[in-house]
């Protein structure tokens, strides 16, 4: 079997700037991918790449799709070379789409049209895509969604938002200001956020190993936090690992595991906290999930602020694989304009 294969780049823009310690991000960027086979049916895949968590820049992206020809056949799809993560999971997924349609009605008919999806990204094209073309494939209900604060102060005011539309699992970023405001900040929010809510911290590896410490003893005392995430660059595993035994608060990996290899390695290194999962960089879908199921590992799936045709593809892998308990980190949609 063939494939027509397509591809478009998009830009997304931030409703504000997002600050971590990586940075402060604008504008989302990323290629929407289309196969057609034989038939006439339709599958659509994203490359979202996030450069500063490992995977390829989006120029090596596009790169890969411009050098491929206008047919492609599976063979090409499941032979990309490892050090395009995104592309894997692009790729793979858009085949995925539509080789489960095949399975389903089938019904293709009215691809809803991608002309100017270039430049401005165009959201009615991505809304189109999410009710048109792929509602079938959407998860069910039973996901809950970790609810994405802004940094600093702003977060003790935005998580009613959250809250509103019943998002019980709220997400801040720590190490991007002074400690002691961040710590001050985290008491006053502690105080405001109902019992019944959870709240992850994410340091994106920002921390000293005493401020990591400081974190995981005032989340202990706070009672509410479900886990402190990367709080220390991925050289220092050992460390962590080592702390993981120390608090009550568990730890999550994210920077540590960005690829299914860095997975793999963390893992036969003893890793059994979480492991936040961006599956639309981390791979190959197919052998993410060939992990997961051999290993019934502790997983978050977690959002790179794809738009909707990768989203979809990711909940999908999370209703199959994540820990039933836990949020999946894809509560920021609020974030876009
Ligand atoms: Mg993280």
């Amino acid at each position: 079997m063939t494939y027509c294969f397509e591809f478009h780049p998009y830009q997304r823009q931030f409703r504000h700037p997002l600050t971590t310690h990586h940075g402060i991000w604008k504008v989302r960027e990323g290629i929407i991918l289309r196969l057609v086979d034989e038939k006439g049916r339709v599958g659509w895949g994203e490359i979202a790449p996030l450069p500063w968590f490992g995977s390829e820049t989006l120029e090596q992206a596009l790169t890969f799709c411009q050098q491929l020809p206008s047919q492609i056949t599976s063979t090409d799809i499941f032979s990309i070379p490892a050090e395009f993560p995104a592309c894997q999971f692009g790729f793979e997924s858009a085949w995925d789409g539509l080789v489960a349609r095949n399975g389903g009605d089938g019904g293709d008919e009215g691809d809803g049209g991608d002309e100017g999806d270039e430049g401005d990204g165009g959201d009615g094209e991505e809304s189109r895509i999410e009710t048109e073309k792929t509602s079938p494939l959407l998860p069910n209900s039973s996901l809950k969604y970790s609810y994405l604060l802004p940094t600093g102060e702003a977060a003790l005011t935005s998580w009613q938002q959250g809250w509103q539309q019943g998002d019980r699992t709220f997400k801040w970023k720590i190490g991007v200001t002074s400690m002691e405001s961040e710590l001050r900040w985290f008491d006053q929010l502690v105080q405001a956020l109902p019992p019944s809510a959870q709240l992850r911290l994410d340091a994106n590896g920002g921390l000293t190993q005493h401020q990591a410490q400081q974190w995981l003893k005032v989340s202990d005392q706070a009672g509410i936090v479900e886990f402190l995430e990367q709080p220390l660059p991925p050289e220092a595993f050992d460390v962590i690992r080592a702390m993981e035994d120390q608090y009550k608060t568990a730890i999550a990996l994210d920077e540590s595991v960005a690829t299914l290899n860095q997975l793999k390695t963390c893992y036969q290194q003893g890793w059994r906290g979480i492991f936040v999962i961006k599956a639309a960089i981390a791979g190959s879908p197919t052998q993410l999930r060939q992990f997961c199921q051999a290993h019934d590992i502790d997983v978050v799936f977690s959002s790179v602020f794809e738009s909707a045709i990768a989203r979809i593809a990711v909940l999908n892998l999370a209703v199959e694989l994540s820990h039933p308990h836990r949020a999946v980190g894809f509560g920021v949609n609020h974030w876009f304009v």
